[in-house]
């Protein structure tokens, strides 16, 4: 299963609606918590999910709307006794703010730190690109590795079946039968989290061929000077990078306290995000990936 569970959607001030940031990307069994903003322990209570179900932590920058829920999480965790590693990453200069964090949450997690520096891979399949903020500030991407999908029609020509498929999936041939004579080409699929940021290349790295696209949205289009100023994207600009992208789904989130009916940052977004499907974050959500695109 691969789903986002959304935890919060608030920028710097919460609402009554929208507590501060959090989402946990639920992927092939492994959970991936991305900016633990404050109250995400609770959240995670609404949403149905377990502190047992974090493997993983990624904070894009340190400040507070994304990481001031670290010890709260990292103490229950504790509390519910999770025995596997929790990995932690963040930006190398952010070290004293997570060194504090962790250091006031309860011992007993198998917690390791990863600092990163500059772009790169951090985890297998996960990698950051720097983004463009007031403080060094990352953005994630996870991607899938490309691989094949059968058709059965060829496999059943071939003569292939039962656990001879298997096999020949493993192997690459089967007697005389080639892989990529009874299948095609599969992509794999992407999600990119786009957090605090002006536009910039990083950004757009992300965001390329992403399946889903969370991006952060925190000021609609009027508000441009603003944005400007404490670099952050319009929902205009969100849209704009989810269609330089490619992106196929843009899901929109960390807005401004200021706004109650997000629907016009949606609207905005959706004039500028090509064919991107554009969907407002709202805080408890489940977002699915999109199934996989049916190969050319
Ligand atoms: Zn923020």
């Amino acid at each position: 299963m691969r789903e986002l569970v959304v935890l919060g959607t608030a920028s710097q001030v919460p609402t009554r609606t929208r507590n501060h940031n959090g989402y946990l990307l639920l992927w092939d069994g492994e959970g991936l918590l991305l900016d633990p903003g404050e109250g995400t322990q609770r959240q995670m209570i609404h949403a149905g999910v377990s502190a047992t179900q974090v493997h993983r932590i990624g904070l894009t920058h340190v400040h507070g709307d994304h990481c001031y829920g670290l010890p709260g999480v990292l103490s229950r965790m504790a509390l519910d006794g999770v025995a596997h590693p929790v990995h932690l990453h963040y930006p190398a200069s952010g070290e004293d703010v997570v060194r504090a964090l962790v250091a006031v949450a309860s011992p007993g997690v198998d917690l390791r730190l990863h600092p990163h520096g500059g772009p790169g891979e951090v985890a297998p399949g996960l990698e950051v690109r720097p983004l463009l903020h007031r403080v060094e500030t990352y953005g994630y991407r996870l991607v899938e590795p490309d691989g094949r999908t059968m058709v059965p029609e060829r496999l059943a020509a071939a003569g292939v079946r039962g656990p001879d498929v298997g096999r020949l999936a493993r192997d690459g041939r089967l007697g005389g039968v080639r892989l990529e004579d009874v299948s095609v080409p599969r992509r794999g699929q992407r999600f990119a989290f786009v957090m605090d940021t002006a536009p910039c290349p990083g950004a757009e790295e992300l965001a390329e061929g992403a399946d889903l696209l969370v991006a952060e949205s925190t000021f609609a289009d009027e508000d441009a000077e603003p944005a400007r100023e404490y670099r952050h994207l319009t929902a205009g600009q969100a849209g704009a990078l989810a269609a330089a992208g490619g992106a196929r789904r843009l899901l929109l989130t960390h807005f401004s306290s200021r706004y109650t009916d997000l629907e016009p940052l949606r609207e905005q977004a959706r004039a500028t995000a090509g064919g991107a499907v554009v969907t407002v974050a709202r805080d408890l959500d489940r977002v699915g990936l999109p199934p996989r695109c049916r190969p050319a």
